[in-house]
């Protein structure tokens, strides 16, 4: 267990904002686990887990607590009834030696318990795991690439684009309880996903450090009609192939076009969420001529049409440039602090809220 003080958060968070975290714990093992929570119980002092830092927003005055961070990286496969796969054919082969076909996911949606378990520890990279998923042509996931951040924190708000929540292939997660003192072994019912959510965004914020996830993957290829980003894409750029690892080219092809690499530009990626309507809500944002998208998670208006109607697309507003291409991400360009970053995303709900009636939620974390 590594333990540093006065680290500063602007170096742990992509948005690179934020003042000294007084300590930082970097578990390496499942030992570390319980110190690392004593040691903030044994201080009194709060503590906040913290991934890649890519959906976490913090301020000027820093942490005085204790950040603790999974470092515990790796993936393991495993699958049911210990089945092996002929990469050519396609086919699994159980222990048994009895061969069943695979299940194309495209061609069924009567898809039942697939057989593959990828296990990640909460440390590893998750376009890690999706890469590791693609290149075993195991599909459930190749969607998600290139967003950033850890697996750890993947379910945390249930991570999703372009068509597909990690929700959807979520089976189940082995946690530490900080309340309790227990480990345990959490399934996907328990989560209550829904858009952006988890029980460790809302009821249970806070309570579990997970130490890996587990997803049930399966052969095939994602069902049509893609996303409509793909979609278009496919217009301009044909091809057959819908491999979990053409699909994953072609989602980061699209990213990379529209929203910015952590690496080169500070952003926590979308500022904002989009906006839920009811049916009678939808009704009526329909009458107004807005555009109300029917997603297979409910109706809703896109956040950044709602920005760009403003005229704020493209703007610099203290020292935050609001994407150009993706007006949901905030960059951080020139801010000198939080209290920057805080100016920015007050004009824009205002903007949004006197032009339309909605009123914009922040989608990062806060320290
Ligand atoms: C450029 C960019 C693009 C993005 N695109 C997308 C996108 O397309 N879709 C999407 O859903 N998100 C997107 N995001 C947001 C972000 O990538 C995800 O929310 C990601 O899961 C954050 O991972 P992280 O490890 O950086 O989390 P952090 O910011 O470190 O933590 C996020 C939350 O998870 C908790 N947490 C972290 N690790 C653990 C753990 N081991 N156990 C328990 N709780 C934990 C934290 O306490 C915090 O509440 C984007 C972000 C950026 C910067």
């Amino acid at each position: 267990m590594i333990i540093r003080e006065n680290i500063p958060l602007s170096e742990l968070t992509t948005m690179r904002l934020g003042g000294p975290a007084r300590f930082v714990i970097d578990i390496e093992s499942r030992d570390d686990i319980i110190p690392a929570f004593d040691f903030a119980r044994n201080h009194s002092l709060p503590y906040y887990i913290l991934g890649g830092g890519a959906n976490t927003i913090a301020r000027d005055a820093g942490f005085d607590g204790v950040i603790v961070r999974n470092c515990m990286r790796g993936i393991t496969e495993s699958s049911e009834a210990s089945n092996t796969v002929d990469s050519l054919s396609g086919r699994v082969t159980s222990a048994e030696g009895d061969p069943r076909e695979l299940q194309r996911v495209g061609e069924d949606s009567t898809r039942q318990d697939p057989p593959y378990m990828l296990n990640a520890l909460g440390g590893t990279d998750w376009d890690a795991v999706v890469a590791y998923a693609c290149e075993r042509n195991l599909t459930g996931i190749e969607a998600l690439a290139k967003i950033p951040g850890l697996a750890g924190a993947a379910p945390v708000q249930n991570i999703g684009a372009y068509g597909q929540d990690i929700s959807d292939t979520f089976k189940s997660a082995e946690v530490y309880d900080i309340a309790t003192g227990d480990f345990k072994t959490l399934n996907a019912s328990d989560f209550h996903f829904s858009y952006r959510h988890s029980i460790l965004n809302t009821t249970d914020r806070g309570r579990y450090f997970v130490i890996s996830i587990t997803l049930a993957l399966a052969h095939g290829t994602m069902p049509r009609p893609f996303y409509n980003s793909i979609e278009r894409y496919l217009e301009s750029h044909p091809t057959d192939d819908f491999s979990p690892a053409s699909i994953r080219d072609i989602v980061s092809t699209i990213r990379q076009d529209k929203l910015p690499d952590p690496a080169d530009k500070a952003s926590a990626g979308s500022f904002f969420k989009n906006i839920y309507l009811s049916k009678s809500d939808a009704a009526a944002a329909e009458a107004k001529g807005y555009p109300v998208y029917h997603g297979h998670d409910g109706l809703k208006i896109n956040s950044a049409w709602l920005i760009e109607q403003c005229g704020l697309k493209g703007k610099l507003l203290h020292g935050i440039r609001v994407s150009s291409t993706a007006p949901l991400v905030l960059i951080n360009e020139s801010a000198t602090g939080y209290a920057d970053l805080a100016a920015a995303r007050a004009e824009i709900i205002a903007a949004v809220q006197d032009k339309f009636g909605y009123q914009l939620e922040q989608e990062p974390n806060e320290l």
